[in-house]
């Protein structure tokens, strides 16, 4: 048996090997829009990508670690917004207190 019969590629390894040849950030991008998200782009002075996007390899799967400098703020982060009164008597009355 030679060698190159020993190993017969599973459909997993196909993929591992095309994420392999696959340029990191894109793979990423893809699977952020897959989700709904849009992504920033990395910063090139970031400290732990160097504007790169990524910060390493899954060692099991191989996927690419993304950094955190490509995602949006989350919405905890935003200031909280103003409340406004619902019903138009009550927005009025709140205008009318400006
Ligand atoms: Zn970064």
């Amino acid at each position: 048996m030679k060698d190159s019969e020993m190993f017969v590629p599973t459909p997993e390894a196909e993929a591992v090997q095309k994420l392999m040849e696959m340029d990191p950030f894109e793979v990423i991008k893809a699977t952020a829009e897959g989700l709904g998200l849009v992504l920033n782009d990395p910063k090139p002075s970031c400290k732990h990508c160097h504007g790169r996007g990524w910060v390493g390899r899954n060692a099991e799967t191989k996927e690419p670690i993304p950094c955190t400098c490509i995602f949006p703020k989350y919405e905890s982060q935003r200031p909280t917004p103003n409340i406004l009164p619902m019903n138009r008597k009550q927005r009025r009355a709140a205008k009318n207190k400006k």
